[in-house]
């Protein structure tokens, strides 16, 4: 890995005691939650909007590869800064306000996303973009990677809610693409460009973030499943009936098991390990009280069984297995390939058959669970790192499932991203000519390619990587 000393120094001249060089400051900064470690020289904790744009105007002109860091949540080592050079941490811009007249969020990048869920809350107001990571992971993170949650299909993913952003393009130069106004037409859109960029075009140091009013209610239904094929292909029933849950959560039977067995209490009382649907519906009162009728009568023709939560303690205590389960998977491998990928609704039923397949021919677990409004399924590959058959069955399955979703007309990330986790499947994806546009696109705003250069177009196999022993505050009990 290249040095860059004498940029390094100039660097501390310019901005002082915001630089760390500390091999701990370095340490702390030279991986996400992939866990891969790549060393940064210095990280910079900007206090000012305009340090950044220092910060990148002397990367310019020393070629000095930069990574842009929010809290480092990511899971596909898209913080890491694997070509070396600075870090900048989000963390102290992080200010928040709430224009309770407009239904709109202000918000710094590096504020959480709990932090603008709560603010809006406090005025009557409500932001769903909702990743499960959301008491750490910052809003700027989220517009880098459009970060989605269990709210997508009802309401939609960050992209969604975005207004206009302000930043530094990679060549330190400050923009604004949009202002606090629900309609702009005036120009080419490059605030989309940024959303799902994932911080290799350019630094979000603010949003404009849209919101929605509080539902008035919300009622919870837990239903029970003979397998996988009968749960998602009741999911299409209910959506063609025109009802649309604000969630709708699904856990195949291995998650199932593996939640079981990490609580010690079974998701559904007396369906012990059944494939379950989770639904939750919001709106106003009458609303909810006029869909329970259809609803219900969905869950006797399609389930085995279904529960109402009486109120939301009980509600809570449904979720409550749910967020369990990602972390229990751990009892069938120390190893994950943890794909976010996305089927389209009218083969539903189709990639739960596939799911059956791989699973029999892989001879790996691959506990699938996810959001069926919109048909991200994060599928789990299990494995033992120790264990080289079993390794080689893992990336297998993987390179097997890519190309099926995409065959079914799906998508290899839903709301994660390419990162350097899933730089092998990009070309599954996209044509040559997408992805020369897209390099053509990089190479436009960022000719010296300094923004967080090696990732979405090199091909890593993150897995080949040795992975750090460190638990972080996000990590599963
Ligand atoms: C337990 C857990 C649960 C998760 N659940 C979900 C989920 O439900 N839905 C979901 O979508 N994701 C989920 N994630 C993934 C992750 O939390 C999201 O991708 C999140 O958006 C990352 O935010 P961050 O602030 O941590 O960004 P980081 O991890 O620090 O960075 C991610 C990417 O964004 C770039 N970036 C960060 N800040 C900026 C900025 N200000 N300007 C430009 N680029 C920037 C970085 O360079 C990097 O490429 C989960 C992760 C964990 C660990």
């Amino acid at each position: 890995m290249k040095l860059h000393v004498k940029a390094t120094a100039a660097l501390k001249r310019r901005l002082g005691a915001k630089v760390d060089v500390s091999p701990d400051g370095r340490w702390a900064a030279s991986f996400d939650s992939s866990k891969i470690s790549f060393l940064p020289e210095a990280v910079i904790t900007p206090q000012v909007e305009k340090d950044i744009g220092a910060v990148l105007e002397l990367a310019n002109v020393h070629r000095v590869p930069v990574t842009v860091r929010g809290r480092g949540t990511t899971l596909t080592g898209a913080a890491a800064p694997v070509q070396g050079g600075w870090v900048i941490d989000m963390r102290r811009l992080k200010r928040v306000r709430i224009d309770a007249d407009a239904g709109m969020a202000h918000v710094d990048a590096g504020a959480t996303n709990a932090a603008v869920q709560n603010a809006a809350a406090a005025k009557g107001w409500f932001y769903p973009p909702d990743p499960s990571s959301k008491e750490y992971c910052t809003i700027g993170g989220n517009i880098a990677c459009n970060a989605g949650g269990m709210h997508g299909g009802k309401y939609g993913v960050t992209r969604d809610f975005v207004i206009a952003l302000r930043g530094f393009l990679p060549t330190g130069e400050y923009v604004e693409w949009g202002t606090a106004t629900k309609k702009f037409s005036a120009g080419f859109n490059l605030r989309d460009l940024w959303i799902g960029s994932e911080g290799m075009l350019g630094i979000v140091t603010g949003a404009v973030l849209k919101l929605i009013p509080q539902p008035a209610t919300r009622w919870t239904l837990l239903t029970a499943f003979k397998d996988e094929v009968a749960a998602l292909k009741a999911a299409r029933v209910l959506f063609r009936a025109r009802v649309q849950p604000a969630i709708c959560e699904f856990l195949d039977r291995e998650s199932v098991v593996c939640a079981e067995r990490a609580t010690g209490k079974s998701v559904f009382p007396g369906q012990a390990g059944r494939a379950v649907i989770l639904l939750e519906f919001a709106g106003g009162v009458s609303e909810i009280a006029e869909l329970k009728i259809p609803v219900l009568a969905w869950a006797q023709a399609e389930a085995l069984a279904s529960k109402e939560a009486r109120d939301r303690d009980e509600a809570e205590e449904l979720w409550a297995v749910r967020r369990k389960c990602s972390g229990a998977m751990f009892e069938l491998g120390d190893a994950k390939l943890n794909e976010d990928i996305v089927v389209p609704m009218r083969n539903y039923e189709k990639f739960a058959r596939f799911l059956t397949r791989l699973k029999r021919t892989s001879k790996l677990h691959v506990p699938t669970f996810g959001h069926l409004a919109d048909g991200n399924l994060h599928v789990n590959i299990m494995y033992h790192r120790g264990n080289p058959s079993e390794t080689r069955a893992a990336e297998k399955a993987v390179q097997l499932l890519m190309v099926t979703v995409v065959s079914l007309g799906g998508a290899i990330s839903g709301e994660h991203g390419i990162g350097l986790a899933k730089t092998p499947f990009l070309r599954i994806q996209h044509r040559p000519a997408q992805v020369k546009a897209m390099q053509a696109v990089k190479q436009a705003l960022d000719p010296r390619g300094i923004l967080n250069p090696g990732k979405m177009f090199d091909v890593v196999r993150i897995w080949k990587y040795q992975k750090l022993q460190v638990k972080l505050p996000w990590d599963h009990k």
